[in-house]
C-alpha cells in the first residue's frame, strides 16, 4: 500500500466500501449487479423512443438504466463533478465493447460529443462527453470530431430546472460550425447521461435538419 492509498483509499462509488486488491473503480459485488440497459442489442428501446419524438434516430445505447435515487448516479457524479476521469473512461470502455458486440453502431462514421459551454468547460477543466467520446472512438475505431458542434449560449445548470424549463434552456444553444462536411454521415452523438433528452434532441435536430446526417446516440446512463 502506497502513501496515496493510505490517505486517499480507493472506494467503490456505488456502495462506498473500500476496494480490495484486484478491484478497480467499482467493487466486484456492485459490478456483478451493474444495471445494464441492454439497449445496445435492442432497437426501439425506451431511450430510442424518447429521442425519436421529433427526429429520425437510428440507434440509441446507454450502458446503464436506473432511477434517480439509485447509488449508481455516484459514478456520474464522481466523473462529472469530482473530476474522476478514470471512472468515466472505465465505464465508457464497457459501453464501447457492448456497442461493438451489439452491431447496431458498426457503420458509425463520426463521433461528436455534446459540447459544454466554454465557461463551464473552463470551470470544470474538461468536457465529460469528450472523455466518453474518446474512449468509444478507441474501441469502435471511429474518429471524434470535437469542434463541429458548438455551444453558444450559457444555460443554468440543468439539474436545477424542471422538464419544460430544461427544454427552453437548451433551445437555440447549439450550432454547427460553418463549412464542416458532415452531410449524410452516420454520426454518433455522445453525452454522459440521458434524462429528459432535451439536450440530445436539440443537438440532434441541428445535425439532422441542416446536414441530413444519420443520427445515433450513446450515453453512460439512462435515468428513468
Ligand atoms: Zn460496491
Amino acid at each position: 500500500m502506497g502513501l496515496k492509498d493510505l490517505f486517499f483509499p480507493d472506494i467503490c462509488p456505488v456502495c462506498e466500501r473500500l476496494l480490495v486488491r484486484g478491484e478497480k473503480h467499482i467493487c466486484t459485488e456492485c459490478l456483478s449487479d451493474l444495471p445494464y440497459s441492454y439497449f445496445w442489442n435492442c432497437a426501439g428501446n425506451p431511450a430510442h423512443s424518447l429521442l425519436s419524438e421529433n427526429i429520425l434516430v437510428e440507434s440509441v445505447a446507454t450502458l446503464m438504466i436506473y432511477r434517480k435515487e439509485s447509488n449508481w448516479k455516484n459514478i456520474l457524479y464522481d466523473f462529472k463533478y469530482s473530476g474522476d476521469k478514470s471512472i468515466g473512461r472505465y465505464t465508457s470502455g464497457i459501453l464501447g465493447k457492448k456497442m461493438v458486440q451489439g452491431g447496431l453502431f458498426n457503420d458509425v462514421e463520426l463521433i461528436i460529443p455534446v459540447p459544454l459551454h466554454p465557461l463551464k468547460k473552463w470551470m470544470r477543466g474538461f468536457n465529460q462527453a469528450s472523455v466518453i467520446a474518446c474512449e468509444l472512438s478507441a474501441i469502435m475505431d471511429v474518429p471524434v470530431a470535437e469542434n463541429i458542434l458548438k455551444r453558444g449560449k450559457y444555460s443554468i445548470s440543468q439539474t436545477l430546472k424542471d422538464r419544460s424549463e430544461r427544454s427552453k434552456g437548451v433551445s437555440g444553444a447549439f450550432y454547427v460550425k460553418p463549412g464542416e462536411k458532415i452531410d449524410g454521415k452516420h454520426v454518433l452523438l455522445v453525452d454522459d447521461v440521458l434524462t429528459t433528452g432535451a439536450t440530445a434532441k436539440e443537438c440532434g435536430m441541428r445535425l439532422v435538419e441542416a446536414y441530413g446526417v444519420k443520427l445515433s446516440f450513446a450515453a453512460l446512463a439512462f435515468v428513468e
